[in-house]
């Protein structure tokens, strides 16, 4: 049986929805596949493509971030089309896209930030990670923000990599952040930062702390930030020695962790980072005047479930941590897509394998997705590559099982007027090259990888004169 895409005369047409890593791996995939006519038409509500690898990796790891050589060799194919600045149920809806694709790919992430839920939590100065790591990165959405560096001691809850990430950012010198291609007013506002120490919260042991060993051991490599642990708190169970004996990434986690103990990675250091092990917030203080003054800390010690799982459980000491500044980084959450069934408990499109499906659990033909608002927020960059895999394995078995979308017109051209009709000012990826040249330029004149447009008016001024 012919199927769109099993002849040149009737390509597959796919709609992606998000220009990040799961978005181009999903491309990627598809456009290698030899025996599929495929075209591909990618949408960001930014005109700028790569999601969290411009916006959310930090910018100090400008290797991470070249990445995107690779999907600029994706974005080059000749039937990949590129419409930046373009936002699905603002200027198209899901209607539109059935109109027009065989297939859709949902790759939008997970633009929220999870909360707390205690008491203090919306105070002033109390921020998520995720709105400080838009900031640095020059998001449009966060470029307005603002955050009180005069504050001496800044707490970040949570113990992953993007609360490492924070921290980092926090404790750089100027010199070291003027690397970076940071955004300018970040670099400025952080030029000035009276922030002097900065305490790390994990709510389990060290033997499960969530980051990974480079980011750990680059934070101890810092040209004026010593790090410090506490040595009662890096006593350990039973259950969490057993983890360090064996597994050989836990002990080298754990020994770096132990190295910092007495802040001997440096002296005379201006900024201190300190881990703080084994405490759970409970309540943030008002300073009095509406702002953060300090957070009152639970202790906990350390449960083994059922099932093998270690657990938090309190002790009720309490514990008062005066800080001024807060950011909670503990996981991002999907925003649900208007029309597409979401599971709220994980905060991700509901889907099995990539594959949307209903709220009675039967899949939604022709409609898939991938990357975070998939599976959830976690792994690196490259994860996105097998998840996207899996997705259009899935995607294709369904094409070849006669399921999918039949759009009334599915003719490029027929999407081009319609976005143009739409979103007169939207993005193609040569309008993309020529911001990202410009940005280049700029920052070669600073001696910096780039210096970023922050404005989307900026952006389209730029480009499109
Ligand atoms: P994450 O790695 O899942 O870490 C979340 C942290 O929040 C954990 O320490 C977790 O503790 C804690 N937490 C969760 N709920 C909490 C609560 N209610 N109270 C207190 N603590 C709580 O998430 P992430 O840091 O946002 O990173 C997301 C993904 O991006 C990860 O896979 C990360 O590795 C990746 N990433 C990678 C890089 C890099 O490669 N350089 C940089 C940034 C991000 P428990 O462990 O006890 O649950």
């Amino acid at each position: 049986m012919p199927y769109p895409g099993s002849a040149p005369e009737s390509p597959l047409r796919v709609a992606i929805i998000g220009a990040g890593p799961a978005g181009f791996y999903t491309a990627d995939h598809l456009l290698k596949n030899k025996t599929l006519f495929v075209e591909i038409d990618m949408f960001d509500r930014l005109p700028t493509p790569f999601g969290l690898v411009r916006a959310g990796v930090a910018p100090d790891h400008q290797k991470i971030k070249s990445v995107t050589r690779v999907f600029d060799r994706t974005a080059q194919k000749p039937n990949f089309r590129y419409f930046g600045y373009v936002e699905l149920g603002r200027h198209l809806s899901v209607d539109d896209l059935r109109r027009h694709y065989h297939q859709i790919v949902y790759t939008v992430g997970t633009a929220s930030a999870r909360k707390m839920g205690i008491p203090g939590e919306d105070l002033a100065r109390s921020h998520s990670a995720t709105e400080f790591v838009g900031w640095v990165n020059g998001h449009p959405d966060h470029r307005e923000r603002t955050f009180d560096l005069t504050q001496e001691r800044v707490t970040i809850v949570g113990m992953g990599n993007v609360a490492l990430d924070v921290a980092r950012i926090l404790a750089k010198t100027p010199a070291e952040l003027a690397k970076t291609d940071i955004a300018d007013y970040a670099l400025d506002a952080l030029s000035h930062s009276r922030v002097r120490e900065i305490h790390i919260l994990a709510r389990r042991g060290p033997a499960q702390a969530a980051c990974t060993i480079p980011e750990l051991k680059e934070l101890g490599e810092l040209t004026d930030a010593a790090i410090f642990t506490l040595p009662r708190e890096m006593l350990l169970d039973d259950a969490s020695r057993e983890m360090v004996e064996k597994d050989g990434q836990t002990r080298r986690k754990y020994n770096i962790l132990q190295s910092y103990a007495a802040g001997t990675n440096g002296t005379g250091k201006r900024r201190k980072i300190v881990f703080r092990f084994l405490v759970s917030p409970v309540q943030i203080f008002d300073d009095g005047h509406g702002g953060v003054g300090g957070m009152q800390l639970m202790h906990n010690r350390l449960a083994v479930q059922t099932g093998g799982g270690i657990r938090p459980e309190a002790t009720g000491e309490v514990e008062r941590l005066p800080t001024g500044l807060v950011f909670r980084s503990i996981g991002y959450r999907g925003v649900p897509i208007p029309g597409l069934p979401f599971n709220k408990r994980y905060g991700i499109i509901l889907n099995a394998e990539g594959r949307v499906l209903n709220p009675d659990h039967s899949p939604r033909p022709g409609e898939y997705t991938a990357g975070w608002i998939k599976r959830g927020p976690s792994g690196i960059v490259g994860t996105n590559k097998p998840d996207a895999l899996e997705t259009v394995k899935r995607m294709l078995e369904d094409l070849q099982n006669g399921v999918h979308l039949s759009p009334e017109a599915p003719q490029g051209e027929a999407v081009r007027e319609l976005v143009a009709s739409r979103q007169p000012h939207y993005f193609t990826y040569a309008d993309w090259q020529k911001l990202d040249a410009l940005e280049t330029q700029r920052g070669q004149v600073q001696g910096r990888p780039r210096v970023k447009f922050t404005r989307i008016e900026e952006m389209v001024a730029a480009v499109k004169g």
